[in-house]
């Protein structure tokens, strides 16, 4: 067995980032071991990929799943442990090398500290962690030097390859694509109908719900504007978006010389998973189907419509004022998300959520961890009460 195969932490082993890790692992099983497996809720799935990948340890976030899991496990000599305090006490453990993650919104971000406390190699698919905290977060990876993070985003693989060899004074601007999501071409005046199954069906890329809604409003490429920010040292106003339906452009990068690089793929979540794996020493060869002449016969490229999707508008703005501006951002956003898929809300009250919790959320302007956990909960409870007010408005009139 190969010594130098490196131990991987994947929280949110369960969605569609964590299965796609998993399958990569099993690719190269002489480099990576899944070491830790982290999911919130689907117990069935954890179990079976318990046995399937023998971790040393898997948790289930919620503890009422705990007995369940431990019983179907006993006997294999895998550790089985529950809730939230005990995620971010096992990604510190000395044996694991990378942690991948991948678990949905807000719920990554103390595990995500945790692990830049520790020194661990991150792949970071949790954008919300930076939405939600880059200032602090870029604030501990200059304390924790031996931490590093590598983007598992498409996009910002992207511009992480197209910067490769680069100085970092010669870049004017980044070039962040979207696909446009599946209302690119609905017009306006119908958005306030559509439903969830409509929202769900993203044109080019397989992905969890949460993720294709924040597609479908386009919050997602707000948010990868203030992940791309932090991760690059970019300000917002150099950050451009660019909709490119087609997603074989996964972004580019402007240099101040009138040059500019792109980077290609197939829109499919392994290669950039795969990217950040190989990091450092390389890229993982693979039997993946790749790309042809074909797949790049029409690439084409438009401006976002912000009249449209207002909340790209929000995104920029909230990056501006910074502080928890963004946190409360994203704690509407999720609530307004959640009860947009439960028939709550119409489509376009997401917008009104997000933009009314920020109106009337309190700003902290450099915050501490803690002012990012009361941001947190109190936008929540903003958004919660909007929601309720919104469903009893929208009920007078149908
Ligand atoms: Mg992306």
């Amino acid at each position: 067995m190969n010594q130098n195969r490196r131990n991987i932490a994947v929280l949110g082993s369960t969605g569609s980032i964590g299965r796609q890790t998993l399958d990569i692992i099993a690719e190269y099983p002489d480099l990576f071991r899944a070491w830790l497996l982290v999911a919130n809720s689907s117990a069935d799935l954890l179990i079976g990929q318990a046995r399937q990948f023998r971790p040393h340890m898997v948790i289930i976030a919620q503890e009422q799943y705990g007995d369940y899991v431990r019983d179907a496990l006993s006997g294999t000599g895998i550790e089985v442990a529950t809730g939230s305090e005990a995620i971010a006490q096992a990604v510190t453990a000395a044996e694991i090398d990378t942690v991948v993650t991948a678990m949905v919104g807000y719920s990554g971000l103390e595990s995500t500290i945790a692990s830049i406390q520790s020194g661990k190699r991150i792949a970071l698919a949790n954008k919300e962690t930076l939405v939600v905290a880059g200032e602090l977060i870029e604030r501990l990876l200059q304390e924790h030097s031996d931490s590093v993070l590598y983007p598992v985003d498409s996009e910002h693989g992207a511009f992480y390859q197209c910067l490769v060899g680069e100085r970092r004074e010669d870049v004017e601007r980044l070039m962040l694509t979207a696909s446009g999501g599946p209302f690119r071409t609905v017009p306006a005046e119908r958005l306030p109908q559509v439903t969830a199954a409509d929202a769900l069906k993203h044109p080019n890329w397989s992905m969890g719900a949460k993720i294709t809604i924040d597609s479908a409003t386009m919050m997602n490429k707000g948010f990868e504007m203030i992940e791309a920010r932090w991760l690059f040292g970019i300000e917002p106003r150099d950050i451009e978006i660019v909709v490119h339906p087609q997603s074989i452009v996964h972004s580019m990068v402007a240099f101040k010389d009138g040059s500019v690089k792109a980077q290609l793929g197939l829109p499919d979540m392994h290669l950039p998973i795969r990217y950040a794996l190989g990091l450092p020493d390389g890229r993982l060869a693979s039997a993946c189907r790749k790309m042809t002449i074909e797949d790049m016969v029409t690439l084409t490229f438009e401006r976002p419509d912000f009249d449209k999707f207002p909340l790209l508008r929000t995104a920029y703005a909230a990056a501006r004022q910074g502080g928890t501006v963004p946190c409360v951002m994203n704690a509407a956003n999720e609530i307004a998300v959640a009860s947009f898929l439960q028939d709550k809300i119409r489509f376009t009250d997401i917008y009104t959520i997000v933009e009314k919790t920020i109106e009337q959320s309190p700003l902290v302007e450099h915050p501490t961890y803690e002012d990012y956990v009361a941001s947190n909960a109190d936008a929540r409870c903003r958004a919660s009460h909007l929601v309720d007010e919104l469903m009893i408005n929208n009920k007078r009139l149908k």
